[in-house]
């Protein structure tokens, strides 16, 4: 009975080293056959077995705790993502809508003239305006083209008015026609432009687009 309590006291303080695979073979023969015929050392063994597995539990456990952080970190990301991808488009739209507003709230006034003038091909110049009004109603710009010079009047017409800055600007030749802006209406009130137009240029209808 010592005897085999002194074997079950060596087999049992061998164990955890036998689990781990750290006794040698002369060992290992020696707890095996101990093992075989002592059921006490076999259920401490089994034991022990048990507890590396709820060891082994444990590590799966938190290998899968790990993997949850890591998939949530990766919806975080993909919800992160998304939310900036539909935060870009809704700018761009936003951008592009408003821009699109500034365009189509623009109106434009209209008027053709003609009058009677010297150096002109068939005594008259005939004369189209256009005007650029903003959506609080204010003139942005003013386009001229007149028409029916003789080409030594277009051509002194055409120095004159680029030697002007202050009243005219962007001044072209276009084959028979010259056009330019006139500066002289920018910040008048679309009515103003009107009346102005009304009493300068004779014109009676004034178009608006
Ligand atoms: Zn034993």
């Amino acid at each position: 009975m010592k005897q085999v309590n002194r074997d079950c006291k060596i087999v049992q303080d061998l164990l955890p080293n036998y689990i781990e695979g750290l006794t040698d073979e002369v060992t290992n023969q020696y707890i095996e056959e101990h093992i075989a015929t002592c059921s006490e050392c076999t259920n401490v063994l089994k034991a022990m077995q048990g507890d590396i597995s709820v060891e082994e539990f444990d590590q799966e456990k938190e290998i899968n705790y790990l993997k949850g952080i890591r998939k949530r970190v990766k919806r975080t990301i993909a919800i992160v993502s998304l939310l900036v991808v539909i935060i870009a488009v809704g700018i761009v739209l936003y951008v592009s809508q408003k821009s699109k507003l500034q365009i189509t709230n623009y109106t434009f006034l209209r008027a053709e003239f003609v009058s009677q003038e010297e150096r002109t091909i068939d005594g008259n110049v005939y004369g189209t305006l256009i005007a650029v009004i903003d959506e609080k109603g204010v003139c942005k710009s003013t386009r001229i083209v007149y028409k029916g010079y003789n080409d030594e009047e277009l051509n002194r017409i055409y120095e004159l008015m680029k030697s002007d800055e202050y009243y005219c600007s962007n001044v072209q030749l276009v084959d028979d026609e010259i056009h330019y802006n006139i500066n002289t209406w920018n910040t008048y009130k679309k009515n103003e432009v009107k009346n102005h137009w009304k009493t300068e240029f004779n014109i009676e209808q004034i178009e608006e687009i």
